[in-house]
């Protein structure tokens, strides 16, 4: 991708981003490659909505590959029982190993990503990074997850997409797919709408409000209705900074 942009907050300008060059230059496309063996459990989240529009524009490219696939015996088996025992079945490195041999050899990965509970929290900044990619491979878990050596040997980065334990990696990829494209310039139509989201530019977004003016006696703050854009901005960013204050303080250290 052309489009360089400082990660971290406060955010970049449309220029900076390339805004203006995106008309002269083609644009690249992030190239999703993601490992399942639950491929159906992939296939609407990226059939609608702003992460259809970016398959569409061929901003992004999502390819879903299904690890059983890859199987190495003729049972197509991508699990079997843990070393030492226990409760649950581990996720084999064959299979894996043999996929990810078989990406590489077609193209050059940023990350290697593998979507697990204990890997490095997910967030705006991370996603605004991973935005800038041009080949991303995501390692969907299951069961009690995937043999040690994967981690060890195949995978560049682990994400978590919180403190919580989901029972396979796809919808965490879901998560992560859809907060990445929606960054790429040209995915939302009125890009400055994702760079003015909570997070982007290290606030919580203000409050938001359409018609009517006045619903049953629940008005919309006079302000807004003002057409003054100036004090409208200033209402803006105060709410902004109250809202970040009450309920992200984090955030303003
Ligand atoms: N035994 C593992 C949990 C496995 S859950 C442990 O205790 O850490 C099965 C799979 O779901 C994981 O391999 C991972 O790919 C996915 N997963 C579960 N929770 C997740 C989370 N919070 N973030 C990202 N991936 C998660």
């Amino acid at each position: 991708m052309l489009i360089t942009f400082n990660a971290s907050p406060p955010p970049p300008l449309l220029e900076e981003r390339g805004e203006n060059s995106m008309k002269k230059k083609k644009q690249n496309t992030l190239h999703i490659d993601i490992i399942t063996v639950l491929p159906k459990l992939l296939e609407s989240p990226f059939q609608n909505s702003i992460v259809k529009r970016g398959i569409d524009k061929k901003l992004v490219k999502i390819n879903i590959i299904n690890l059983r696939d890859y199987a190495t015996d003729k049972h197509k088996s991508v699990d079997d029982y843990m070393y030492g025992g226990g409760a649950g079945m581990v996720m084999m490195i064959e299979p894996i190993a043999k996929c990810i041999e078989t990406l590489k050899k077609k193209r050059a990965y940023d990350e290697i990503i593998y979507m697990s509970p204990d890997g490095e929290l997910f967030d705006q900044k991370m996603a605004n990074n991973l935005s800038l990619s041009k080949n991303i491979i995501i390692l969907c878990g299951h069961y009690k997850g995937v043999d040690e050596r994967v981690r060890e040997h195949y995978i560049t980065k682990e994400i978590s997409i919180g403190d919580y334990v989901l029972s396979g990696g796809e919808l965490p990829a879901a998560v992560l797919c859809d907060t990445i494209i929606r960054l790429i310039p040209g995915v939302i139509s009125d890009e400055t709408s994702a760079l003015t989201d909570s997070f982007q530019d290290g606030l919580i977004s203000p409050p938001a409000y359409t018609r009517p003016a006045d619903f049953k006696g629940m008005k919309v703050p006079d302000i807004l209705l003002s057409g003054n854009t100036k004090n409208v901005e200033e209402w803006r960013h105060e709410k902004s900074l109250e809202r970040t204050e009450k309920r992200r303080p984090g955030m303003l250290k």
